[in-house]
């Protein structure tokens, strides 16, 4: 059986927070991971809002994080969670990996996309439909696309679309954004930006299996061969069952980042805080490294 004080599910900015100040309190820790250390930070083309760093390449951060971790002689273990488990004063951890016991746990799983809900949306995903534009945006060098959403991953992201793109169209269900203003100054003084506000995406084309148009609840056809979708996130956390309280799947916390349940951790963007960005998320991985500490330490 592997043990440790602090088992955190996630090496995104929030985990790999937890993990470098749990380490910096003298805690044994385990930093997990189904993908590579960075999370969301690895999907950002470039991050203009966390403090000090002006403009910052998203896997430039997470790169950094990493190398903070490295040189106190921790790195992510690539493993994917499947369940957690009380046990007395402990947690039982299953990974594909095998069994973990840790005193505490930090959750820090993040959150993915959410579906538009088209009748092909999964079917042309990698056929036009896209969830991530600097993953995929470079494929449509030249070419017209649609960007659904009116949040700030909308905005930034058709602003990074026009550079590559010759056209965008942003289509949104309301007659106002919701992202930073600031954003959607840009957004509206871009020539290659074309907005449809009050709109809503019903329907995406095909010709010979890939996207060529998407239409309108008004009937409106636009030519396209990509579309970005940028309607929301929902929260990694169907792994956790019925272990904590969630809301609309995301995991309740107070303000020490504590769940329903004594020595469960919650932090990021898998709880339910009001904004989700990297400078949130580092702070509540700081917040819940100093709370495990004291709990550790009432424990012992
Ligand atoms: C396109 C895009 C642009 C963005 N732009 C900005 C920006 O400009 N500024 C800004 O501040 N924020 C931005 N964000 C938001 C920011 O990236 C997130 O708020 C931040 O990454 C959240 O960090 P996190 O550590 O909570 O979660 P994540 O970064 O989502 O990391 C969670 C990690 O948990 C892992 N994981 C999930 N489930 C399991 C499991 N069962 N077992 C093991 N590992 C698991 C995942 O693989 C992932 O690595 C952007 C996000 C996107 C997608």
């Amino acid at each position: 059986m592997n043990e440790c004080d602090v088992f955190i599910i996630g090496a995104g900015p929030a985990g790999m927070t937890a993990a470098l100040y749990a380490m910096r309190y003298g805690e044994s820790v385990v930093l997990a991971d189904q993908g590579a250390p960075g999370g969301q930070l690895l999907l950002i083309d470039e991050i203009e809002n966390y403090p000090g760093l002006g403009k910052v390449k998203g896997f430039e951060l997470a790169e950094n994080m990493e190398k903070e971790l490295g040189k106190l002689g921790l790195s992510a273990t690539f493993m994917e969670v499947s369940s957690i488990k009380k046990d007395g004063n402990k947690f039982k951890i299953s990974t594909s990996e095998g069994e973990y016991e840790a005193k505490a746990v930090i959750i820090a799983t993040g959150a993915g996309h959410r579906e538009l809900g088209l009748e092909n949306e999964k079917h042309l995903v990698g056929r036009g439909i896209s969830y991530c534009a600097t993953c995929d945006g470079p494929f449509f060098k030249g070419k017209d696309v649609v960007v659904v959403g009116g949040g700030d991953t909308a905005l930034t992201d058709a602003l990074y679309l026009s550079k590559i793109a010759n056209k965008v169209h942003l289509v949104h269900r309301r007659n106002e954004f919701r992202g930073q203003k600031v954003l959607s100054d840009k957004v509206r003084s871009n020539e290659k930006i074309t907005l449809y506000l009050s709109h809503q995406v019903v329907k995406a084309n095909e010709e010979g299996g890939k996207l060529s148009s998407v239409e309108l609840e008004n009937g409106e056809v636009i030519k396209a061969d990509g579309l970005f979708i940028f309607v929301g996130i929902t929260p990694n956390s169907s792994f956790l069952g019925s272990l904590i309280e969630t809301e609309n799947g995301f995991v309740v916390t107070n303000g020490k980042m504590e769940t329903s349940l004594e020595g469960v951790y919650a932090i990021g963007d898998v709880r339910n805080t009001p904004l989700r960005q990297v400078s949130t998320a580092v702070g509540d991985g700081a917040i819940a490294a100093f709370e495990v500490d004291e709990y550790l330490k009432r424990k012992s």
